[in-house]
């Protein structure tokens, strides 16, 4: 005898996988209150978490996250930046990304001529060429907010994910590597993962990139790239620059030792891993 299928669905309410709790029970009325007993027990424990998120607590993780990451930058002597969430189809297409490119399927469009940005590095270059008009070197920015993408597949994507996207430039041509190098290994001690890989990748966007990969089975959690770079024109940008992209959901699903996004993505049916609607 196994669970119903109404407890199975109420498992997954519940944040349970129904395969942890072995069915050790002869009849409907035994397992009806083993179940409950799952049931109340895991009620009062998210309660419990809940309770000391709103009172003691007061930060999610991915709040926290946020915070040593934007003071690590800060330090760096990076600034940091907010710019806006809806972005015109003509800097997508001076990111290359038209009609007919892959990623362009991905792209949430709210009009004719805008959508919701799939990536902060549109913005970005459009604010590299407005710093660069400045005589110092190097210039270092940041920003940390909400992207977009329709996604089809799995436990590491989410249509709404949050981006942080570092920017250095005017570095001498020699030191790129090593500085994206350097640049990774600050946030990744930041997001409190000590054991990451750096791979080469093959973007639609930049061509040859230089990804972290993480945790377990080796989850992709940064893209950098750097300049002179084939785009740079289309932006009006002179400058050598290194620029890295990672995903905050990710960076705390493996400092969580997880491998998946679910419980740390945007959601209304869980905060900070704690599940509201039970
Ligand atoms: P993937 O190949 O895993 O789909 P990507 O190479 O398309 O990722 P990038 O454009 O390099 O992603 O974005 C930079 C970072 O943003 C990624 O390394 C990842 O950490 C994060 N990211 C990208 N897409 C998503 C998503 N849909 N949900 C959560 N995080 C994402
Ligand atoms: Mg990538």
């Amino acid at each position: 005898m196994y669970w119903t299928d109404t407890q199975i669905l109420r498992f997954k309410d519940l944040g349970l996988n129904p395969d942890d709790y072995p069915p050790a029970f002869d009849t409907p009325a035994e397992r009806n209150r083993a179940f409950q007993k799952i049931e109340k027990q895991q009620v009062r424990i998210q309660r419990m978490k809940l309770a000391a998120l709103l009172g003691k607590d007061k930060k999610t993780r991915i709040q926290a996250l946020r915070e040593r990451l934007e003071s690590t930058l800060f330090d760096l002597g990076f600034t940091g930046v907010t710019t806006p969430t809806i972005i015109s189809r003509q800097a997508l297409r001076r990111m290359s990304i038209d009609a007919a490119h892959p990623l362009n399927k991905q792209v949430f469009w709210i009009s004719d001529k805008q959508c919701l940005r799939p990536m902060l590095a549109p913005n970005l270059y459009s604010l590299m060429k407005d710093f660069s008009r400045l005589k110092q070197r190097p210039l270092r920015f940041f920003e940390i907010g909400s992207c977009f993408r329709k996604e089809s597949s799995g436990r590491v994507h989410a249509s709404e994910f949050t981006m942080l996207n570092l920017v250095e430039m005017g570095l001498p041509l020699e030191e790129r590597q090593s500085r994206l190098e350097f640049l990774a290994n600050a946030v990744m001690t930041a997001a409190g993962i000590n054991d990451y890989d750096f791979e080469t990748d093959d973007s639609q966007v930049y061509g040859t990139t230089l990804d972290v990969v993480a945790g377990p089975e080796r989850t992709e959690v940064s893209s950098g790239a750097s300049g002179p770079h084939p785009l740079d024109a289309e932006w009006g940008i002179t400058d050598t620059w290194v620029g890295m992209g990672f995903g905050l959901e990710r960076l705390l699903m493996i400092s969580q030792g997880e491998t998946a996004i679910g419980r740390w993505s945007k959601s209304l049916t869980s905060l900070d891993g704690i599940r509201l609607k039970i």
